[in-house]
């Protein structure tokens, strides 16, 4: 038996977070009236909270626990590092062994010529990066009016400036003036909330035809990147319809623009390859990573960029660095990741075990009365709620009152899922077992018929 780690009791916990500890994405006054859920340990796939519930971790933490909990190997590789050599720089013509290894490790994982890799503290922070980098990229080119991104509504590319304007939630762009000049954002490829009467597939290609659309407007001499995850995490997993990809893929060969694949909820494993991009069947110019490049267990993003971007900035300085980028102990932390994830065949068991078996049961889900469509790729996955199936209708209540009454009945019921807005979405640990992904839906389903009681005494069992 491992020791139980002293603490406090949790109201006092709890009256100490309140008081000082600002939380993101959290309206501060009701937590501070609820008081934090306050997880104290976790192994495998299980959380333990202050009062000793035992949760299901259906989210892996933030989208990055790929490995599960509990990995001493990991507290060894940083606790090694930290006494060899616990930080140095790579600015001023300088290097150090765990930057170098995980930079080869990444080119030989990465698909194609992604050959060369820029390290940042988080994927924010790589966003930020690519930002600059494809700008400065186009410029050194003698085109520095190429300099506009199109990225997505809907789409999460991180909280910075540079990253929260790529993104297009449009209520982080209403608080602290963004986004900054030349992004633009095309439609989504959200065919349950905006597919209307046409199909799937026709839906798809119309939504990937947005960005011709968007070149042409703005004029391919002023088009420096598209930018898209592979799959939408935070945005309610929305898998784009088959003919999605290909036609963006034609899009980016015949315009001279680079694409820019956020890979850093579907890298390492989670839709059952490498990266999403595999999956999807792309050649990005760029890949954005972190979560699960060290399952959350250090900081550390970056950008893995193909050989031709990377020369063409290597021939001057690229003005840009973080005090962090390669830190040695979140990247030795990375690579005793990668071995894990390399060794103990996890992606194998994504793509042959844990992705079937979840596909399965996650699909049967659709047979609820609350459920629309089901939706899965690899180990990331979502349902959308809805009062009326027939009509893929909104509730006629403000959009996520339904989907936090479901969640809040997952907490109740001891496994994590998240809403975003009327979806429920998970992205359990890539080494969940069989029997727990049975337990995860088990539980998802009672959640959901509690729910479905809770919505039809409150009468919001009506389509908008
Ligand atoms: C989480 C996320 C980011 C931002 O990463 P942080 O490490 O939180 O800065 C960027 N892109 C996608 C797709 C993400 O899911």
């Amino acid at each position: 038996m491992d020791a139980i780690t002293n603490h406090m009791p949790t109201a006092e916990l709890q009256a100490l977070d309140a008081a000082h500890h600002m939380h993101p994405f959290t309206a501060q006054k009701d937590l501070a009236e609820k008081g934090a859920r306050i997880i104290t340990r976790a192994n495998g796939v299980w959380l333990t909270d202050s009062e000793g519930n035992e949760m299901l971790d259906g989210m892996a933490g933030l989208w990055c626990v790929n490995i599960g909990y509990g990995r001493s190997e990991l507290a060894d590789a940083a606790a090694r590092q930290m006494r060899e050599l616990p930080y140095y720089n790579t600015f001023f013509q300088t290097s150090h062994v765990p930057a170098i290894a995980l930079s080869a490790k990444l080119a030989e994982l990465a698909p194609g010529d992604l050959n060369h890799v820029f390290f940042a503290g988080s994927g924010s922070e790589a966003n930020d990066t690519n930002i600059r980098m494809v700008r400065h990229y186009w410029a050194m080119k003698g085109k520095p009016e190429k300099s506009i991104i199109i990225s997505r509504k809907n789409a999460y590319h991180g909280s910075t400036m540079g990253a929260a304007s790529l993104g297009g939630m449009v209520p982080m762009h209403e608080q602290g003036g963004l986004p900054i000049p030349d992004i633009h954002h095309i439609p989504q490829p959200n065919w349950w909330a905006e597919g209307g009467d046409i199909s799937p597939e026709d839906f798809g290609f119309a939504r990937a035809k947005e960005l011709e659309k968007a070149i042409h407007e703005l004029g391919e001499e002023r088009v420096a990147a598209f930018i898209a995850e592979p799959v939408q995490g935070a945005g309610g997993v929305i898998v784009p319809p088959e003919t999605y990809w290909p036609e963006i893929q034609r899009i980016c060969d015949q315009y001279s623009i680079l694409l820019i694949a956020d890979e850093v909820i579907c890298g390492f494993g989670r839709t059952g390859n490498w990266f999403g991009s595999q999956t999807m069947n792309i050649r990005p110019h760029i890949m954005t990573i972190a979560k699960g490049l060290s399952s959350g267990y250090a900081p550390i993003g970056g950008s893995i960029v193909c050989d031709e971007v990377a020369n063409v900035i290597g021939q001057g300085e690229f003005n840009h660095g973080y005090t962090y980028s390669g830190h040695p102990v979140a990247a030795s932390v990375a690579l005793e990741n990668l071995r894990i994830l390399e060794e103990e065949n996890v992606i194998g068991h994504v793509r042959d075990v844990a992705g079937p078996h979840l596909k399965e049961k996650w699909e049967a889900l659709a047979d609820h009365p609350l459920v629309g469509e089901a939706k899965i790729c690899g180990m990331m996955a979502s349902i959308a709620l809805t009062p009326d199936k027939a009509t893929r209708a909104a509730f006629a209540a403000d959009a996520g009152t339904v989907g936090f009454i479901c969640r809040e009945r997952c907490f109740a019921n001891n496994v994590v899922m998240r809403h975003v807005g009327d979806r429920m979405i998970i992205s359990p640990p890539l080494v969940i077992s069989t029997d727990e992904i049975d337990q995860l839906v088990e539980r998802a389903r009672r959640s959901l018929d509690e729910c479905l009681e809770e919505v039809t005494q409150k009468g919001l069992l009506k389509s908008a």
